[in-house]
């Protein structure tokens, strides 16, 4: 099981370093070593042997003329060699087109990243039934070479992200298990992931780990999450 941490716009350089300063010896403690953490852009840093820190954006450039973004140049100063794309807040809010995004992908695997890539339908989609809602998801792709070897997709879906109510065991299990059938891939389950639930998530095959954004927020209870859905 991997364990993903979104912070969006949340927290600072200070309060993430006191938060991988409290997180860390837990998952030391616990033999956990693949959890990774999406900080502020201006709380990047490096990680350590338990915590891995990735960008939540970046520009498809190694430097240049794009006010308020960042390129390769930024993060590779903090050793940053992980990305997350595709997520639902940056198509929706922030209007990235599957254009845009596909460039970006095609800049950063050339660069060698991880890549965790997102995928997920809002509820009028889900609600048209199983057909209408894979072929949303599957046009998701447009552009994205899903042979690439460090890629993990991650499925969350718009109407679980935030909400408090995550899909449910079925619905992850249908589109995860189509996933798998189309494609070999590392896949997290993302959306209203919590203490409450994350066992009964975690024992579903075909979700090899977790996107949190709220319960990741808070290092003590992201450590109760990750320790519930290793059964540690
Ligand atoms: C997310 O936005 O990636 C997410 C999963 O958020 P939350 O856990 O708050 O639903």
């Amino acid at each position: 099981m991997r364990f993903v941490a979104n912070f969006k716009t949340n927290h600072t350089r200070a309060s993430t370093a006191e938060y991988i300063k409290t997180l860390s010896p837990i998952l030391e403690e616990i033999g956990c070593k693949n959890t990774l953490i999406f900080p502020p852009a201006t709380a990047l840093q490096e990680g350590n042997s338990t915590i891995k820190v990735g960008a939540q954006n970046a520009y498809f450039t190694t430097n240049g003329a794009f006010t308020g973004e960042l390129g390769l140049e930024q993060l590779d100063e903090f050793n940053i060699k992980t990305i997350l794309i595709g997520h639902s807040e940056r198509r929706e809010i922030l209007g990235e087109s599957q254009e845009f995004i596909a460039k970006k992908f095609e800049f950063f695997a050339n660069e060698g990243f991880e890549i965790i890539y997102c995928i997920g339908e809002p509820l009028e989609i889900r609600e048209q039934g199983d057909e209408a809602l894979f072929e949303y998801l599957f046009a998701q792709f447009e552009g994205i070479d899903t042979n690439y070897s460090k890629l993990t997709v991650a499925y969350e879906p718009i109407w679980a992200i935030g909400t408090g109510v995550s899909a449910t065991i079925d619905d992850i299990k249908l589109v995860h298990n189509k996933l798998k059938e189309k494609l070999n891939l590392p896949l997290l389950y993302g959306g209203s992931v919590k203490v409450a639930n994350i066992a009964d998530i975690a024992q579903i095959d075909s979700v090899d780990g977790v996107l949190v954004g709220s319960a990741s927020l808070d290092a003590n209870e992201f450590a109760k999450l990750i320790k519930e859905g290793l059964g540690a």
